[in-house]
């Protein structure tokens, strides 16, 4: 396997940033993962559109040209013989001796990138079963929609979660209304049909997946109520699902003590998931 780092094509099993990157040092640096299938970039625009506002947001240049980045992306999944899978992209502020101010503005930007096989059937499998969520209170700052690389309570949420038998957590914020999962968009399906997710102006991460769905949901004439809910409405909902570009549509069958629906996965969830990588594979000729 082979890793891009700065500029190189290194051994996977080689590749090392510095000591000194800003990312490793103070989590200052964005990353996005996108799908491939049959060894092509799903929704690279969407991807490469989020990855330079979240730079922006964060005051960090783009490291190369967008052209030259997907070239980076592709050729990564190339040499690692990828035909289904994910591709890993991370850009830190660069390499500075430690010091909360931001480095001299000639720093260049640190960028990583690996790509991984992940076997199709193994998220067709779990579809088939449908996932547990638990329920965490959402602990995050406030800037959850830049995908910076400052990931703890993410990963403390998803840990808690598989100790709990459970695939994923929900974050619940103050107002006790569902945010977003620890690695996924929230999604539940009213008892009329309709579908619900969070407004992704505050507290959640705008989800490329969540966006492939609006239009998904748009053509299968789903009426989609972009608006916060509890959850407690969740627990009482016809259907729940999470979205991710490696997860796509995975129906949830249970929160916390609660099965969903009748405890399998819901109808309108495991068609979105059905008719997701048609549509994915067309939006990626957008
Ligand atoms: N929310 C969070 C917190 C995430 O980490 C992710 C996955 N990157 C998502 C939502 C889903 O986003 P996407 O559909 O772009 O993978």
């Amino acid at each position: 396997r082979f890793a891009y780092v700065n500029g190189r094509y290194a051994r996977h099993a080689d590749a090392a940033i510095h000591i000194e990157d800003r990312g490793y040092q103070f989590a200052d640096g964005v990353y996005e993962v996108c799908e491939v299938r049959g060894g092509r970039l799903i929704d690279e625009r969407l991807h490469m559109d989020r990855l330079e506002r979240s730079l922006g947001e964060l005051r960090i240049a783009m490291p190369m040209s967008r052209a030259a980045l997907g070239a980076v992306l592709r050729e990564t999944v190339r040499r690692n013989l990828v035909r289904d899978g994910m591709v890993y992209l991370q850009v830190s502020r660069g390499v500075s001796p430690r010091n909360h101010l931001f480095p001299s503005a000639d720093t260049l930007p640190a960028v990583v990138v690996t790509a991984k096989s992940v076997a199709r059937a193994s998220g067709d499998k779990r579809a088939e079963a449908g996932v547990a969520v638990i329920s965490v209170p959402d602990n995050r700052w406030e800037r959850v929609d830049i995908k910076t690389v400052s990931l703890l309570p993410n990963v403390l949420a998803k840990q808690k979660a598989k100790e709990a038998g459970a695939y994923e957590a929900w974050f619940v914020d103050k107002d006790g209304n569902v945010t977003e999962g620890s690695s996924t968009n929230a999604w539940i399906v009213t008892a009329d049909g309709a579908l619900v997710t969070r407004p992704a102006t505050v507290g959640i991460l705008k989800g490329i997946t969540r966006t492939v769905v609006f239009e998904l949901a748009a053509r299968s004439g789903l009426r989609i109520e972009e608006r916060a809910f509890s959850l407690d409405e969740a627990k009482a909902a016809r259907e729940a699902f999470i979205t991710a570009a490696t997860t796509v549509v995975m129906p949830v069958v249970r929160i916390d003590d609660q099965a969903i629906g009748n405890g399998t996965p819901g109808s309108i969830a495991t068609s979105l998931r059905e008719h997701f990588h048609e549509f994915a594979e067309e939006a990626a000729a957008w």
